[in-house]
């Protein structure tokens, strides 16, 4: 159970102990640094619940991952698994996302009316409240409320990276989870697969990323960064079909890897607010990183690459212009 989440083992023991005698509470709080897999772990604990495949209260298995329940989790698009954050608010208040600086009384309360419906299509409602930490006074009272007279099938996660400003009475309703800083053999190998860094680089970014994956992708190297600005100009530029063509050829060949990776780190985080073209835009970039494995010419695997981007940026709001 939870093979797909890096490190935190002594986590992923509470949780399937707690899973398998059945006994676990009402609200969990995660808490961590940032980049060690608190929210990936919310969301894989949403599946495991809720996989229509492997049934949690007989079997140890974990979530199929592939039933329409795990699938429409992890691409955040499932009814019954709602995020309570600053994109939530920012969009319910109909303002910039990087203008909130609190989770307000608004939006637990909004979150309560959800919590007092029935589940859409799941057995289970989760509710991932993030930056937990962030919630003012009389947003933390109200959810109180909700913690002290828990309906059936919710569980409400709490994420957060410190304690300081979460309520005591919150905290004493809840589960706290401490999240560890991940190892540096974690970390490298994780950098490997999924930014396609070679050892040696991947193990230097692990000795100095202090545990966070957020941190070490911010570390790698110029061609990677190079690879960043590439696709911010794709994304928030306006191109045409030519302009695409020239940005290709600047692409050095020996360095396509490198800019596959940080484009693909880059559109992860598109993940949560435009699902559907997000994983567009990573099957590309997967296929284009095989093809180039495979020796295809780099040349025309990006040529091919920035067009597919060129196409999907007409029809998706993940790309601006
Ligand atoms: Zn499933």
């Amino acid at each position: 159970m939870f093979e797909n989440i890096l490190g935190q083992k002594k986590i992923k023991n509470v949780l399937a102990s707690q899973l398998k005698s059945g006994k676990f509470p009402h609200a969990y709080i995660f808490m961590g640094q940032n980049g060690v897999g608190k929210r990936h772990t919310a969301v894989e604990l949403a599946k495991v619940l809720n996989c229509t495949v492997n049934d949690w209260t007989k079997t140890d298995a974990g979530a199929c991952g592939k039933c329409s329940n795990c699938e429409k989790i992890s691409h955040f698009s499932h009814p019954d698994l709602h995020f309570i954050d600053f994109a939530k608010q920012a969009e319910m208040l109909d303002e910039d996302i990087e203008k909130q600086k609190t989770l307000k009384i608004e939006t637990i309360r909004e979150m309560q009316k959800e919590v007092l419906t029935k589940a859409h299509e799941a057995k289970w409602k989760i509710f991932i409240v993030e930056p937990a930490e962030k919630m003012n006074a009389a947003a933390a009272n109200s959810l109180l409320k909700t913690l002290e007279e828990p309906p059936d099938n919710t569980l409400i996660i709490l994420i957060a990276r410190h304690k300081e400003t979460i309520a005591q009475t919150i905290v004493s309703r809840s589960q706290t989870l401490f999240f560890e800083p991940l190892g540096q053999n974690e970390i490298a190998s994780y950098l490997m697969l999924n930014n396609s860094l070679a050892a040696l680089k991947a193990e230097e970014i692990a000795a100095i990323a202090e545990g966070s994956i957020e941190d070490a992708q911010k570390l790698i190297d110029p061609a990677e960064s190079e690879g960043l600005s590439l696709w911010l100009k794709i994304k928030n530029e306006n191109l045409d079909a030519a302009d695409i063509l020239n940005l290709s050829r600047k692409v050095a060949k020996d360095e396509t890897l490198e800019y596959i990776g940080a484009m693909t780190a880059e559109a992860k985080k598109d993940f949560r607010l435009y699902p559907h073209s997000a994983i567009k835009t990573l099957e590309y970039l997967n296929n284009a990183r095989a093809l180039i494995l495979k020796n295809v010419n780099a040349q025309t695997v990006m040529d091919n690459l920035l067009l597919d981007l060129y196409d999907l940026k007409k029809t998706s709001k993940m790309f601006k212009l």
